[in-house]
């Protein structure tokens, strides 16, 4: 799943992760973590990730594989934040491509943009509260005093500042939405208005995917 930072992937990520039973892996939560925990990766992504840039495709990649080695991806997984260049789009689709004993039975890769027009982002964005403990986003509008998740403090993210933002959307245009085109023709490629309340967002993903599926 991919779309503009503020898209709402995250909310819908947690939601689907449970409606499918699959694990939800999240590219920006696992830097995040490094990042608290001071491990090599978090210092070497750290001030990458405050400016709003992209980590190194290589890297990035390396995570998610060894990500995906793990047994409990085997009925599938969600990709939440990956790919987000044109590189590591290639990257996957060779990961995912069948191997000499036959298709991978995590087939097909189902591909969902969500779009969300520019204003309505920077809105949200503005608007955003994490957790300080866990990461995890408040799940509503109306309550930011603590998380619900695990009762930690609630902040803004560092990288929703107003300057940073605006270098992420810059770097989403040059190069994420490159993946539209990228994706644009297969037959597993879906859009999906993620300008809607966040059920009706949910509901239209899982019938996208299920057309997807049942073809
Ligand atoms: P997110 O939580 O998905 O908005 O990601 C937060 C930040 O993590 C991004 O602004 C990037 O700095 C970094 N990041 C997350 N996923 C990727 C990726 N696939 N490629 C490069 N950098 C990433």
């Amino acid at each position: 799943m991919f779309g503009p930072p503020g898209a709402g992937k995250g909310t819908q990520a947690v939601r689907l992760a449970r409606t499918w039973a699959i694990p939800h892996i999240s590219t920006g939560a696992l830097l995040r973590e490094a990042v608290r925990a001071e491990t090599p990766l978090g210092l070497e992504v750290k001030a990458i990730m405050a400016a709003g840039g992209l980590v190194d495709d290589a890297l990035i990649t390396r995570v998610v594989q060894e990500r995906l080695q793990q047994p409990d991806t085997k009925p599938g997984f969600l990709l939440d934040g990956y790919p987000r260049t044109v590189a590591q789009a290639q990257s996957l689709d060779e990961f995912m491509a069948p191997g000499p004993k036959g298709p991978d039975p995590r087939d097909p890769l189902v591909i969902v943009e969500l779009f969300v027009p520019e204003e309505e982002v920077l809105r949200r964005l503005a608007a955003r509260m994490v957790c300080s403990e866990c990461g995890a986003n408040a799940q509503d509008d109306r309550d930011f005093s603590s998380c619900s998740n695990c009762g930690g403090t609630m902040v803004p993210r560092v990288d929703d500042a107003e300057d940073v933002v605006r270098k992420r959307m810059e770097v989403y245009r040059r190069q994420t939405e490159p993946l539209v085109e990228y994706y644009g023709k297969r037959a597993t490629f879906r859009r999906v208005n993620g300008d809607q309340l966040a059920d009706e967002v949910t509901s239209a993903i899982v019938a996208a995917v299920d057309n997807v599926l049942r073809k």
